[in-house]
């Protein structure tokens, strides 16, 4: 028996919970909200198309209570940026939205993983590491998974291969310092650098580096057409879900904690690691060119510069 329980049942948390009943992932999902009403219709409505699926998940609107035995606490909940309200700001929102979460759901004994999805997501991870006090390996968040998904479908468009054929990641922050290491981008086993090298009438360039723009600007085209991306991301969490409780040893670019890779220490950042049923098995250090390496550097140390800004405040608020 597979147990998860969702916090935040908005559009994130439920295209998470559609498309897990969809694919038939686990056997139970429980819903919580802050708005109890909310979680209370979804359950509902999901339950109704129970009959159409393949799925006899048990799905029911809960408590913190029912953390217990679950498997997995996914926490999609957060507040939304107000208009001219700074980073700093929206991230004390979400850090005491966080500590009414992660408090409650460590009291009811939950020893399973948290995944959170809420952004600024390598910040809200950290968040949720240190307010657990969980083992690093336990605490993961989205990071560029769906990023490096985007990235891939992008790949396979261009050169006309199939997305799964691909082998490219988007690393870093969640957000504008993200990058793709092309040294490390491959079609099945040629690097996209060799490729670009040997047909440079047929591929430019400038049309990967196009690709990085879009693959980094993607949220916000889909924000600007229709208010918010939620599709991409609950899959996204799916498969993070799958790949843990199947064992299956997946290389994703989760959130996760850095321990001397790359050099860094305590920085939570989206990075190729193996998930399985532990949740973060080990990362995949990637062989990074110099340049690469600078580039993840200031990811990590913009990370680490927001995240220095909330601990305080963390502080303060516990008292
Ligand atoms: P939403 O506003 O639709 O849903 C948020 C939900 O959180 C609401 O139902 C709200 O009632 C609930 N909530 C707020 N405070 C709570 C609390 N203290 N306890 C329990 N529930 C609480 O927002 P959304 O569109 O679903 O987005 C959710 C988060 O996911 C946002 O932070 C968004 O930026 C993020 N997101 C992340 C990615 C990614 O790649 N990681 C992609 C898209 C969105």
């Amino acid at each position: 028996m597979k147990k998860v329980v969702l916090v935040g049942t908005g559009m994130v948390g439920m295209s998470f919970a559609y498309a897990a009943l969809n694919q038939n992932v686990f056997d139970e999902l429980v819903l919580i909200d802050l708005n109890k009403q909310r979680a209370i219709g979804e359950a509902m409505d999901l339950n109704h198309g129970l009959a159409f699926s393949k799925s006899s998940m048990r799905i029911y609107a809960g408590e913190y209570s029912d953390c217990k035995d679950a498997d997995i606490v996914i926490i999609c909940a957060g507040v939304a940026q107000k208009p001219g309200e700074t980073r700093p700001q929206l991230l004390n929102r979400n850090t005491a939205v966080f500590k009414s979460v992660v408090k409650p759901v460590c009291e009811s004994g939950f020893n399973g993983i948290f995944l959170v999805a809420t952004n600024p997501v390598d910040i809200m991870t950290r968040v949720t590491a240190e307010l657990s006090g969980f083992p690093k390996n336990r605490v993961i968040g989205t990071g560029t998974t769906l990023d490096s998904a985007r990235l891939r479908y992008l790949l396979g468009e261009y050169f006309g291969i199939n997305t799964r054929s691909i082998h490219a990641y988007v690393i870093g922050e969640h957000g504008d310092t993200e990058f793709i290491p092309w040294s490390q981008a491959l079609l099945a086993t040629k690097p996209v650098n060799n490729i670009m090298l040997d047909n440079p009438t047929e591929y430019k360039l400038t049309d990967l580096q196009k690709m990085e723009d879009e693959v980094r600007r993607s949220a916000y085209k889909i924000i600007e057409s229709k208010g918010a991306t939620y599709y991409g991301i609950g899959m996204a969490i799916v498969q993070i879900c799958r790949a843990i409780l199947q064992n299956e040893n997946s290389v994703l670019t989760v959130s996760c904690h850095l321990d001397g890779q790359y050099g860094q220490y305590g920085t939570y950042v989206g990075v190729p690691a193996i998930i399985n049923k532990n949740g973060v098995k080990e990362l995949v250090e990637l062989s990074l060119t110099g340049k690469e390496m600078n580039k993840l550097i200031e990811s990590c140390n913009i990370l680490n510069k927001y995240y220095s800004d909330i601990e305080l405040n963390c502080e303060e608020k516990a008292e």
